[in-house]
Protein backbone atom coordinates (compact mmCIF):
# COMPACT_ATOMS: atom_id res chain seq x y z
CA UNK A 1 0.00 0.00 0.00
CA UNK A 2 1.46 3.26 -1.28
CA UNK A 3 1.69 6.36 1.12
CA UNK A 4 3.96 8.83 0.73
CA UNK A 5 3.24 11.49 3.47
CA UNK A 6 1.60 10.58 7.03
CA UNK A 7 -1.59 12.37 7.34
CA UNK A 8 -0.64 15.17 10.51
CA UNK A 9 2.65 15.99 8.46
CA UNK A 10 1.07 17.52 5.41
CA UNK A 11 0.84 21.19 5.62
CA UNK A 12 1.44 24.17 3.67
CA UNK A 13 4.77 23.67 2.42
CA UNK A 14 3.17 20.52 0.36
CA UNK A 15 0.68 22.56 -1.59
CA UNK A 16 0.21 21.51 -5.24
CA UNK A 17 1.52 18.04 -4.44
CA UNK A 18 0.17 14.51 -5.07
CA UNK A 19 -0.39 12.69 -2.17
CA UNK A 20 -1.56 9.04 -0.94
CA UNK A 21 -2.50 8.51 2.53
CA UNK A 22 -3.80 5.93 4.48
CA UNK A 23 -5.76 6.11 7.70
CA UNK A 24 -9.18 5.78 9.49
CA UNK A 25 -12.17 7.90 8.86
CA UNK A 26 -12.68 10.30 12.16
CA UNK A 27 -15.84 12.00 10.52
CA UNK A 28 -17.50 12.36 7.68
CA UNK A 29 -19.73 15.65 6.25
CA UNK A 30 -21.83 15.58 3.62
CA UNK A 31 -22.01 19.01 1.77
CA UNK A 32 -24.81 18.56 -1.03
CA UNK A 33 -22.37 17.14 -3.97
CA UNK A 34 -19.09 17.33 -1.78
CA UNK A 35 -18.00 15.09 1.12
CA UNK A 36 -15.52 16.23 3.46
CA UNK A 37 -13.62 13.35 5.24
CA UNK A 38 -11.69 13.63 8.86
CA UNK A 39 -8.99 10.92 7.91
CA UNK A 40 -6.70 10.01 10.91
CA UNK A 41 -3.46 8.04 11.39
CA UNK A 42 -1.39 8.13 14.34
CA UNK A 43 0.05 11.26 13.17
CA UNK A 44 -3.03 13.52 13.25
CA UNK A 45 -5.83 14.04 10.56
CA UNK A 46 -5.90 15.59 7.21
CA UNK A 47 -9.18 16.70 5.80
CA UNK A 48 -9.66 14.77 2.27
CA UNK A 49 -12.52 16.18 0.00
CA UNK A 50 -14.44 14.46 -2.29
CA UNK A 51 -16.81 14.87 -5.26
CA UNK A 52 -17.85 11.17 -6.05
CA UNK A 53 -20.60 11.51 -3.21
CA UNK A 54 -22.51 8.32 -4.72
CA UNK A 55 -19.46 6.35 -3.83
CA UNK A 56 -18.76 7.69 -0.23
CA UNK A 57 -22.10 7.19 0.65
CA UNK A 58 -20.50 4.01 1.80
CA UNK A 59 -17.92 5.44 3.73
CA UNK A 60 -18.87 5.57 7.72
CA UNK A 61 -16.52 6.14 10.72
CA UNK A 62 -13.39 3.82 11.27
CA UNK A 63 -13.28 2.32 8.28
CA UNK A 64 -9.40 2.17 6.64
CA UNK A 65 -9.19 3.88 3.73
CA UNK A 66 -6.22 4.89 1.10
CA UNK A 67 -6.82 8.24 -0.96
CA UNK A 68 -4.95 9.73 -3.41
CA UNK A 69 -4.78 13.29 -4.21
CA UNK A 70 -3.65 16.75 -4.49
CA UNK A 71 -2.83 19.20 -1.80
CA UNK A 72 -4.98 22.22 -1.93
CA UNK A 73 -5.21 25.33 0.66
CA UNK A 74 -7.95 25.29 2.48
CA UNK A 75 -10.85 28.29 2.05
CA UNK A 76 -10.97 28.23 6.04
CA UNK A 77 -8.68 27.18 7.73
CA UNK A 78 -8.99 25.32 10.99
CA UNK A 79 -6.14 25.93 13.29
CA UNK A 80 -6.98 23.41 15.75
CA UNK A 81 -5.13 20.82 14.02
CA UNK A 82 -1.53 20.34 12.43
CA UNK A 83 -2.73 19.81 9.13
CA UNK A 84 -5.16 22.81 9.45
CA UNK A 85 -4.26 25.48 6.76
CA UNK A 86 -4.62 22.42 3.97
CA UNK A 87 -6.92 19.45 2.43
CA UNK A 88 -6.70 16.39 0.02
CA UNK A 89 -8.72 17.03 -3.22
CA UNK A 90 -9.36 13.38 -3.45
CA UNK A 91 -8.96 11.31 -7.15
CA UNK A 92 -9.19 8.13 -6.05
CA UNK A 93 -10.73 6.49 -2.12
CA UNK A 94 -10.36 3.21 -2.00
CA UNK A 95 -12.24 1.16 1.35
CA UNK A 96 -9.30 -0.88 2.35
CA UNK A 97 -11.77 -2.68 5.68
CA UNK A 98 -14.72 -1.85 6.74
CA UNK A 99 -15.84 -1.17 10.13
CA UNK A 100 -18.94 -1.85 13.11
CA UNK A 101 -20.01 1.26 14.73
CA UNK A 102 -17.56 1.36 17.79
CA UNK A 103 -19.19 1.29 20.92
CA UNK A 104 -16.49 4.08 21.98
CA UNK A 105 -16.12 7.74 20.21
CA UNK A 106 -12.67 7.88 19.13
CA UNK A 107 -11.70 10.90 20.20
CA UNK A 108 -9.76 12.94 23.14
CA UNK A 109 -12.80 13.51 25.12
CA UNK A 110 -14.64 10.32 25.88
CA UNK A 111 -17.65 9.65 28.04
CA UNK A 112 -16.95 6.13 28.05
CA UNK A 113 -16.44 4.03 31.28
CA UNK A 114 -13.64 2.78 32.21
CA UNK A 115 -14.31 -0.61 31.59
CA UNK A 116 -15.66 -0.17 28.35
CA UNK A 117 -12.34 1.90 27.16
CA UNK A 118 -10.52 -1.38 28.42
CA UNK A 119 -12.95 -4.09 27.20
CA UNK A 120 -12.09 -2.21 23.72
CA UNK A 121 -8.72 -0.93 24.89
CA UNK A 122 -7.70 -2.20 20.66
CA UNK A 123 -9.98 1.17 20.18
CA UNK A 124 -9.26 3.34 23.20
CA UNK A 125 -5.63 3.41 22.18
CA UNK A 126 -6.92 5.14 18.66
CA UNK A 127 -7.34 8.24 20.97
CA UNK A 128 -4.91 10.84 19.63
CA UNK A 129 -4.12 11.24 23.33
CA UNK A 130 -3.29 7.39 24.10
CA UNK A 131 -0.95 7.13 21.15
CA UNK A 132 0.46 10.44 22.58
CA UNK A 133 1.19 8.93 25.90
CA UNK A 134 2.34 5.80 24.40
CA UNK A 135 4.81 7.94 22.30
CA UNK A 136 5.98 9.80 25.50
CA UNK A 137 6.74 6.56 26.87
CA UNK A 138 8.52 5.23 24.39
CA UNK A 139 11.23 8.24 24.01
CA UNK A 140 11.59 7.79 27.68
CA UNK A 141 12.40 4.96 26.97
CA UNK A 142 15.16 5.37 24.25
CA UNK A 143 16.43 8.37 26.38
CA UNK A 144 17.06 5.68 29.24
CA UNK A 145 19.00 3.53 27.11
CA UNK A 146 20.91 6.05 25.37
CA UNK A 147 21.79 7.94 28.66
CA UNK A 148 22.91 4.96 30.28
CA UNK A 149 24.71 3.04 27.58
CA UNK A 150 26.94 6.18 27.05
CA UNK A 151 27.81 6.22 30.99
CA UNK A 152 29.11 2.01 29.75
CA UNK A 153 25.73 0.23 31.55
CA UNK A 154 24.32 -2.80 29.85
CA UNK A 155 20.94 -4.16 29.85
CA UNK A 156 20.92 -7.86 30.99
CA UNK A 157 17.87 -9.84 31.12
CA UNK A 158 17.02 -11.66 33.88
CA UNK A 159 14.72 -14.50 34.47
CA UNK A 160 11.03 -14.24 34.86
CA UNK A 161 10.50 -17.99 36.81
CA UNK A 162 12.29 -17.30 39.77
CA UNK A 163 12.87 -18.22 43.46
CA UNK A 164 10.48 -16.00 45.37
CA UNK A 165 12.19 -12.32 46.25
CA UNK A 166 12.32 -10.91 49.23
CA UNK A 167 10.68 -6.88 48.36
CA UNK A 168 7.97 -7.71 50.70
CA UNK A 169 4.51 -7.96 48.54
CA UNK A 170 2.86 -11.02 47.99
CA UNK A 171 4.52 -12.70 45.27
CA UNK A 172 2.70 -14.52 41.91
CA UNK A 173 2.84 -18.06 41.87
CA UNK A 174 3.10 -20.56 38.99
CA UNK A 175 2.91 -24.34 39.51
CA UNK A 176 5.75 -26.54 37.96
CA UNK A 177 4.09 -29.15 35.82
CA UNK A 178 7.56 -31.13 35.72
CA UNK A 179 7.97 -30.90 39.79
CA UNK A 180 4.39 -31.27 41.09
CA UNK A 181 3.81 -29.05 44.00
CA UNK A 182 6.54 -26.46 43.46
CA UNK A 183 5.97 -23.37 42.46
CA UNK A 184 8.16 -20.62 40.81
CA UNK A 185 7.49 -17.00 41.47
CA UNK A 186 7.04 -13.90 39.36
CA UNK A 187 9.68 -11.51 40.16
CA UNK A 188 8.86 -8.53 42.25
CA UNK A 189 12.06 -7.12 41.11
CA UNK A 190 15.06 -7.92 39.70
CA UNK A 191 16.84 -7.69 43.08
CA UNK A 192 18.51 -10.47 43.71
CA UNK A 193 19.79 -11.10 40.35
CA UNK A 194 21.61 -7.58 39.86
CA UNK A 195 23.54 -8.00 43.21
CA UNK A 196 24.57 -11.30 41.37
CA UNK A 197 25.56 -9.55 38.26
CA UNK A 198 27.55 -7.38 40.19
CA UNK A 199 29.56 -10.45 41.52
CA UNK A 200 29.67 -11.40 38.31
CA UNK A 201 31.34 -8.43 37.72
CA UNK A 202 29.25 -6.44 35.03
CA UNK A 203 29.56 -3.32 37.18
CA UNK A 204 26.91 -1.62 35.33
CA UNK A 205 23.93 -2.66 35.24
CA UNK A 206 20.04 -1.67 33.95
CA UNK A 207 16.86 -3.42 32.32
CA UNK A 208 13.62 -2.20 31.84
CA UNK A 209 12.13 -4.96 33.00
CA UNK A 210 8.05 -6.17 34.03
CA UNK A 211 7.86 -6.56 37.68
CA UNK A 212 5.02 -8.29 39.70
CA UNK A 213 3.16 -7.85 42.94
CA UNK A 214 -0.06 -9.66 44.03
CA UNK A 215 -1.24 -6.30 45.78
CA UNK A 216 -3.96 -4.58 46.16
CA UNK A 217 -4.46 -2.42 43.46
CA UNK A 218 -4.77 1.83 43.77
CA UNK A 219 -5.11 4.76 41.14
CA UNK A 220 -1.31 4.38 41.06
CA UNK A 221 -0.62 0.89 40.88
CA UNK A 222 -0.87 -2.42 38.72
CA UNK A 223 -0.06 -5.95 39.47
CA UNK A 224 2.74 -6.11 36.54
CA UNK A 225 4.54 -2.83 36.52
CA UNK A 226 7.77 -1.81 34.71
CA UNK A 227 10.76 -0.75 36.38
CA UNK A 228 13.86 0.91 35.34
CA UNK A 229 15.94 -1.77 37.55
CA UNK A 230 19.75 -0.27 37.84
CA UNK A 231 22.79 -1.44 39.73
CA UNK A 232 26.27 -0.36 40.33
CA UNK A 233 29.45 -1.73 41.44
CA UNK A 234 32.05 0.90 43.43
CA UNK A 235 30.05 4.05 43.57
CA UNK A 236 29.62 5.84 46.85
CA UNK A 237 26.16 7.23 47.48
CA UNK A 238 26.82 10.77 46.46
CA UNK A 239 28.55 9.36 43.17
CA UNK A 240 25.45 7.27 42.58
CA UNK A 241 22.89 9.76 43.19
CA UNK A 242 24.55 12.10 41.03
CA UNK A 243 24.13 9.16 38.17
CA UNK A 244 20.87 8.52 38.55
CA UNK A 245 19.37 12.12 38.76
CA UNK A 246 21.35 13.26 35.48
CA UNK A 247 18.78 10.57 34.11
CA UNK A 248 15.92 12.26 35.15
CA UNK A 249 17.33 15.70 34.34
CA UNK A 250 17.67 14.10 31.03
CA UNK A 251 14.23 12.87 30.44
CA UNK A 252 12.70 15.93 31.84
CA UNK A 253 14.14 18.58 30.04
CA UNK A 254 14.10 15.96 26.03
CA UNK A 255 10.34 15.11 26.87
CA UNK A 256 8.73 18.29 28.52
CA UNK A 257 11.54 20.67 28.20
CA UNK A 258 11.61 21.23 31.81
CA UNK A 259 14.87 21.89 33.14
CA UNK A 260 15.59 20.21 36.28
CA UNK A 261 18.26 22.09 38.85
CA UNK A 262 20.49 19.66 39.88
CA UNK A 263 21.45 18.33 42.60
CA UNK A 264 18.09 17.54 43.85
CA UNK A 265 17.48 18.59 47.59
CA UNK A 266 18.09 15.69 49.96
CA UNK A 267 15.93 15.19 52.92
CA UNK A 268 16.55 12.75 55.48
CA UNK A 269 13.35 10.36 56.14
CA UNK A 270 12.84 11.59 59.69
CA UNK A 271 12.98 15.32 58.85
CA UNK A 272 10.72 14.86 55.85
CA UNK A 273 8.08 13.06 58.77
CA UNK A 274 8.50 15.67 61.05
CA UNK A 275 8.08 18.80 58.67
CA UNK A 276 5.81 17.03 56.08
CA UNK A 277 4.51 14.12 57.39
CA UNK A 278 5.41 12.01 54.16
CA UNK A 279 8.45 10.12 53.44
CA UNK A 280 7.51 10.90 49.90
CA UNK A 281 6.46 15.30 50.46
CA UNK A 282 4.87 16.94 48.00
CA UNK A 283 6.57 20.23 48.92
CA UNK A 284 5.21 22.52 46.00
CA UNK A 285 3.35 24.14 49.13
CA UNK A 286 3.99 25.43 52.43
CA UNK A 287 1.77 24.47 55.27
CA UNK A 288 4.57 22.44 57.09
CA UNK A 289 3.89 20.71 60.45
CA UNK A 290 4.70 22.11 63.38
CA UNK A 291 5.77 20.82 66.98
CA UNK A 292 3.47 21.51 69.49
CA UNK A 293 4.46 18.96 72.36
CA UNK A 294 6.48 21.35 74.37
CA UNK A 295 3.44 23.67 74.49
CA UNK A 296 0.54 21.34 74.88
CA UNK A 297 1.76 17.90 76.91
CA UNK A 298 1.23 20.00 80.27
CA UNK A 299 -2.38 21.07 79.48
CA UNK A 300 -5.12 20.44 81.11
CA UNK A 301 -6.19 17.54 78.79
CA UNK A 302 -4.88 14.09 80.02
CA UNK A 303 -5.14 12.82 76.76
CA UNK A 304 -1.58 14.58 75.81
CA UNK A 305 -0.05 13.87 79.18
CA UNK A 306 2.68 10.83 77.72
CA UNK A 307 2.37 10.91 74.10
CA UNK A 308 5.22 10.63 72.11
CA UNK A 309 4.41 13.60 69.66
CA UNK A 310 1.83 16.29 69.34
CA UNK A 311 1.95 17.78 65.91
CA UNK A 312 -0.05 20.75 63.90
CA UNK A 313 -0.97 22.38 60.94
CA UNK A 314 -2.62 25.60 60.14
CA UNK A 315 -5.11 25.52 57.14
CA UNK A 316 -5.03 29.66 56.49
CA UNK A 317 -8.62 31.46 55.50
CA UNK A 318 -11.06 28.41 56.24
CA UNK A 319 -12.73 29.01 59.80
CA UNK A 320 -15.41 30.05 58.14
CA UNK A 321 -16.12 27.39 56.31
CA UNK A 322 -15.24 24.50 58.11
CA UNK A 323 -18.45 23.26 59.34
CA UNK A 324 -19.36 20.52 61.92
CA UNK A 325 -19.39 17.56 59.11
CA UNK A 326 -15.70 19.05 57.46
CA UNK A 327 -14.55 18.41 61.41
CA UNK A 328 -16.34 14.95 61.94
CA UNK A 329 -14.34 13.78 58.51
CA UNK A 330 -11.59 15.18 60.18
CA UNK A 331 -12.58 12.83 63.26
CA UNK A 332 -13.00 9.90 61.11
CA UNK A 333 -9.67 10.34 59.39
CA UNK A 334 -7.72 10.64 62.63
CA UNK A 335 -9.29 7.20 63.24
CA UNK A 336 -8.06 5.84 59.87
CA UNK A 337 -4.60 6.20 61.66
CA UNK A 338 -5.66 4.30 64.89
CA UNK A 339 -6.13 7.52 66.30
CA UNK A 340 -8.86 8.23 68.75
CA UNK A 341 -9.47 11.82 68.18
CA UNK A 342 -8.41 15.44 66.37
CA UNK A 343 -8.47 19.16 67.49
CA UNK A 344 -9.89 21.80 64.93
CA UNK A 345 -9.38 25.68 66.39
CA UNK A 346 -10.79 28.42 64.55
CA UNK A 347 -9.28 31.56 64.89
CA UNK A 348 -11.77 34.40 64.84
CA UNK A 349 -12.08 38.06 66.45
CA UNK A 350 -7.97 37.26 67.12
CA UNK A 351 -8.96 34.42 69.26
CA UNK A 352 -9.29 30.80 69.28
CA UNK A 353 -12.07 29.29 69.44
CA UNK A 354 -13.39 25.39 69.83
CA UNK A 355 -14.28 22.80 72.68
CA UNK A 356 -10.77 22.29 73.00
CA UNK A 357 -10.00 25.78 74.49
CA UNK A 358 -11.12 24.67 78.11
CA UNK A 359 -8.47 22.24 78.50
CA UNK A 360 -5.96 25.85 77.59
CA UNK A 361 -4.66 28.59 79.71
CA UNK A 362 -4.24 32.12 77.72
CA UNK A 363 -0.49 31.82 78.11
CA UNK A 364 -0.77 28.13 75.79
CA UNK A 365 -3.45 29.95 73.73
CA UNK A 366 -0.91 32.73 72.74
CA UNK A 367 1.85 29.78 72.36
CA UNK A 368 -0.12 28.31 69.67
CA UNK A 369 -1.29 30.98 67.90
CA UNK A 370 2.34 32.49 67.52
CA UNK A 371 3.96 29.01 66.68
CA UNK A 372 1.09 28.25 64.42
CA UNK A 373 1.15 32.05 63.10
CA UNK A 374 -2.56 31.55 62.73
CA UNK A 375 -4.37 34.75 61.61
CA UNK A 376 -8.27 35.64 61.82
CA UNK A 377 -10.15 32.81 59.99
CA UNK A 378 -7.13 30.53 60.01
CA UNK A 379 -7.84 27.15 61.24
CA UNK A 380 -5.12 24.99 63.56
CA UNK A 381 -5.36 21.48 63.21
CA UNK A 382 -3.64 18.78 66.06
CA UNK A 383 -3.26 15.68 67.11
CA UNK A 384 -1.24 13.77 69.62
CA UNK A 385 0.06 10.31 69.72
CA UNK A 386 2.76 7.73 68.46
CA UNK A 387 4.86 9.80 66.08
CA UNK A 388 3.90 7.02 62.89
CA UNK A 389 0.68 7.77 63.04
CA UNK A 390 0.44 11.30 64.26
CA UNK A 391 2.94 12.56 61.13
CA UNK A 392 1.38 10.80 58.36
CA UNK A 393 -2.22 11.73 59.76
CA UNK A 394 -1.64 15.32 59.33
CA UNK A 395 0.52 14.91 56.42
CA UNK A 396 -2.65 13.27 54.50
CA UNK A 397 -4.80 15.95 56.21
CA UNK A 398 -2.45 18.50 54.58
CA UNK A 399 -2.03 17.23 51.31
CA UNK A 400 -6.33 16.73 51.15
CA UNK A 401 -6.25 20.50 52.12
CA UNK A 402 -3.53 21.45 49.18
CA UNK A 403 -5.76 20.06 47.04
CA UNK A 404 -8.85 20.78 48.02
CA UNK A 405 -7.34 24.70 48.14
CA UNK A 406 -5.81 24.19 44.74
CA UNK A 407 -2.37 25.28 46.73
CA UNK A 408 -0.73 23.66 43.40
CA UNK A 409 0.15 25.26 40.77
CA UNK A 410 -0.38 23.20 37.46
CA UNK A 411 2.56 22.73 35.51
CA UNK A 412 5.18 22.87 38.54
CA UNK A 413 7.35 20.39 38.96
CA UNK A 414 9.00 19.71 42.75
CA UNK A 415 12.33 16.76 42.85
CA UNK A 416 13.95 15.80 45.54
CA UNK A 417 15.88 12.73 47.45
CA UNK A 418 14.18 11.12 50.38
CA UNK A 419 17.59 9.74 51.71
CA UNK A 420 18.54 7.61 55.24
CA UNK A 421 15.30 5.92 55.64
CA UNK A 422 14.71 3.74 58.70
CA UNK A 423 16.74 -0.15 58.23
CA UNK A 424 13.68 -1.95 60.07
CA UNK A 425 9.69 -0.91 60.55
CA UNK A 426 7.97 -2.54 63.22
CA UNK A 427 4.67 -3.98 62.82
CA UNK A 428 2.43 -2.63 65.19
CA UNK A 429 -0.17 -5.14 65.58
CA UNK A 430 2.09 -8.43 65.43
CA UNK A 431 5.14 -6.23 66.91
CA UNK A 432 7.44 -8.29 64.32
CA UNK A 433 10.47 -6.90 62.83
CA UNK A 434 10.29 -6.26 58.95
CA UNK A 435 12.65 -4.20 56.02
CA UNK A 436 11.86 -1.17 55.35
CA UNK A 437 13.59 -1.32 52.09
CA UNK A 438 14.70 -5.12 51.33
CA UNK A 439 17.22 -7.08 53.29
CA UNK A 440 20.29 -6.48 51.22
CA UNK A 441 20.01 -2.29 52.44
CA UNK A 442 23.12 -1.61 53.93
CA UNK A 443 22.81 0.08 57.53
CA UNK A 444 24.27 3.10 58.20
CA UNK A 445 27.93 2.38 59.71
CA UNK A 446 27.68 4.66 63.02
CA UNK A 447 24.19 2.91 63.31
CA UNK A 448 25.44 -0.94 63.29
CA UNK A 449 26.07 -0.40 67.42
CA UNK A 450 22.45 -0.35 67.55
CA UNK A 451 21.50 -3.84 65.79
CA UNK A 452 21.16 -5.88 68.99
CA UNK A 453 19.72 -3.12 71.38
CA UNK A 454 16.91 -1.30 69.26
CA UNK A 455 16.96 -2.44 65.61
CA UNK A 456 14.13 0.11 64.53
CA UNK A 457 16.77 3.20 65.48
CA UNK A 458 18.92 1.62 62.50
CA UNK A 459 19.15 3.98 59.65
CA UNK A 460 20.24 3.02 56.06
CA UNK A 461 21.65 3.70 52.96
CA UNK A 462 18.62 4.09 51.42
CA UNK A 463 17.09 6.51 49.19
CA UNK A 464 14.03 7.40 47.04
CA UNK A 465 13.29 9.73 44.37
CA UNK A 466 10.28 11.66 45.16
CA UNK A 467 8.53 13.92 42.26
CA UNK A 468 4.86 15.94 43.01
CA UNK A 469 4.61 13.66 46.19
CA UNK A 470 5.09 10.61 44.00
CA UNK A 471 7.15 8.01 44.97
CA UNK A 472 9.01 7.79 41.34
CA UNK A 473 11.95 5.59 42.41
CA UNK A 474 14.42 4.06 45.57
CA UNK A 475 16.81 2.09 45.99
CA UNK A 476 20.01 1.58 48.24
CA UNK A 477 23.54 0.90 49.13
CA UNK A 478 24.16 -3.22 49.46
CA UNK A 479 25.51 -4.79 52.26
CA UNK A 480 28.86 -6.60 50.74
CA UNK A 481 29.74 -7.88 54.17
CA UNK A 482 28.52 -11.31 55.06
CA UNK A 483 28.82 -11.02 58.38
CA UNK A 484 26.44 -7.57 58.59
CA UNK A 485 24.16 -9.72 56.11
CA UNK A 486 24.34 -12.57 58.56
CA UNK A 487 23.03 -10.39 61.75
CA UNK A 488 20.81 -8.32 59.41
CA UNK A 489 19.09 -12.00 58.61
CA UNK A 490 19.02 -12.79 62.62
CA UNK A 491 17.70 -9.66 63.62
CA UNK A 492 14.52 -10.24 61.03
CA UNK A 493 13.98 -13.52 62.85
CA UNK A 494 14.72 -16.17 59.81
CA UNK A 495 15.70 -19.34 60.91
CA UNK A 496 18.83 -21.23 59.25
CA UNK A 497 16.32 -23.24 57.52
CA UNK A 498 14.60 -20.25 55.93
CA UNK A 499 18.22 -18.74 55.21
CA UNK A 500 19.16 -21.53 53.40
CA UNK A 501 16.00 -22.35 51.61
CA UNK A 502 15.68 -18.83 50.51
CA UNK A 503 19.02 -17.37 50.03
CA UNK A 504 21.31 -19.96 50.29
CA UNK A 505 22.94 -19.49 46.74
CA UNK A 506 22.86 -16.09 47.10
CA UNK A 507 24.67 -15.91 50.73
CA UNK A 508 27.37 -18.32 49.44
CA UNK A 509 27.77 -16.09 46.56
CA UNK A 510 28.54 -13.05 48.61
CA UNK A 511 31.94 -15.60 49.50
CA UNK A 512 33.69 -15.04 46.25
CA UNK A 513 34.86 -11.47 46.08
CA UNK A 514 31.70 -9.06 46.50
CA UNK A 515 32.51 -5.37 45.49
CA UNK A 516 30.43 -2.46 46.86
CA UNK A 517 27.44 -1.90 45.44
CA UNK A 518 24.61 0.17 44.62
CA UNK A 519 21.38 0.52 42.91
CA UNK A 520 17.55 1.31 42.50
CA UNK A 521 14.50 1.28 40.68
CA UNK A 522 12.33 3.78 38.83
CA UNK A 523 8.64 3.25 38.24
CA UNK A 524 8.27 3.54 34.76
CA UNK A 525 4.63 4.05 34.75
CA UNK A 526 4.57 6.74 37.76
CA UNK A 527 7.95 8.29 36.08
CA UNK A 528 5.07 8.44 32.91
CA UNK A 529 2.23 9.60 34.75
CA UNK A 530 3.90 12.71 35.84
CA UNK A 531 5.31 13.64 32.78
CA UNK A 532 2.54 12.97 30.76
CA UNK A 533 -0.12 15.14 33.64
CA UNK A 534 -1.93 12.16 34.75
CA UNK A 535 -3.26 10.57 37.78
CA UNK A 536 -4.72 7.35 36.81
CA UNK A 537 -1.39 4.77 35.54
CA UNK A 538 -3.70 2.93 33.35
CA UNK A 539 -3.23 5.82 31.12
CA UNK A 540 0.47 5.22 30.55
CA UNK A 541 -0.05 1.35 30.22
CA UNK A 542 -1.44 -0.24 27.10
CA UNK A 543 -3.21 -2.89 28.32
CA UNK A 544 -3.93 -2.67 31.93
CA UNK A 545 -5.63 -4.52 34.38
CA UNK A 546 -9.06 -2.60 36.37
CA UNK A 547 -8.62 -2.18 40.11
CA UNK A 548 -10.15 -5.63 40.52
CA UNK A 549 -6.78 -6.87 38.84
CA UNK A 550 -8.88 -7.96 35.80
CA UNK A 551 -8.39 -7.55 32.42
CA UNK A 552 -11.96 -6.64 30.95
CA UNK A 553 -10.69 -7.09 27.67
CA UNK A 554 -9.28 -11.26 27.54
CA UNK A 555 -10.95 -11.81 30.85
CA UNK A 556 -8.29 -12.84 32.43
CA UNK A 557 -7.88 -14.22 34.89
CA UNK A 558 -10.28 -17.15 34.44
CA UNK A 559 -10.59 -20.96 34.94
CA UNK A 560 -8.39 -23.36 32.98
CA UNK A 561 -9.32 -26.57 31.44
CA UNK A 562 -9.44 -29.40 34.04
CA UNK A 563 -6.40 -31.47 32.29
CA UNK A 564 -4.23 -28.22 32.31
CA UNK A 565 -5.27 -28.36 36.31
CA UNK A 566 -4.50 -32.43 36.17
CA UNK A 567 -1.35 -32.04 34.33
CA UNK A 568 0.35 -29.41 37.12
CA UNK A 569 -1.18 -31.82 40.13
CA UNK A 570 -3.51 -28.74 41.50
CA UNK A 571 -6.97 -29.35 42.42
CA UNK A 572 -9.17 -26.15 42.96
CA UNK A 573 -10.95 -26.01 46.74
CA UNK A 574 -14.45 -24.60 46.05
N1 LIG B 1 14.42 -3.72 44.04
C1 LIG B 1 14.06 -2.48 44.65
C2 LIG B 1 12.59 -2.17 44.34
O1 LIG B 1 12.02 -2.76 43.45
C3 LIG B 1 14.86 -1.33 44.19
C4 LIG B 1 16.30 -1.45 44.53
O2 LIG B 1 16.65 -1.59 45.70
O3 LIG B 1 17.10 -1.34 43.60
O4 LIG B 1 12.01 -1.31 44.96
Amino acid sequence: MKRSHYNGEINISNLGEEVEVLGWVSKKRNHGAIVFIDLRDRTGIVQVVYTDSDFALDIRNEYVLHVKGKVLKREVSNPKIKSGEIEIKASEIEIINTAKTTPLIIADETDALEDTRLKYRYLDLRRPKMQHFLDVRHQVKIIIHQYLSDRRFIEVETPNLILSTPEGSRDYLVPSRIHHGKFYALPQSPQIYKQLLMIGGIERYYQICRCYRDEDLRADRQPEFTQVDIETSFLDQDEFLTLMEGLIKEIFIKTIGYEVKLPLRRIPYLEAMDRYGSDKPDTRFGMELFDLKEILSKCSFTGFKDVEAIKGIKVDKVASTTSRKIIDNLTLEAKKFSLSGIVVLKMENNELNGSFTKFLSEEEKRQLINISGAKNDDIIIFAGGPKNRVCPLLGAIRLNYARQLNLIQPNTYDLLWVVDFPLFERDVESGQITSSHHPFTRPKDEHLKYLDSDPTKVLSYAYDIVINGYEAGGGSLRIYNQDVQKKIFEVLGLTKEDLKRKFGFFIDAFEYGTPPHAGMAFGLDRLMMILTNTDNIKDVIAFPKNLAAVDPMSGAPQSVDESQLKELGIKIEE
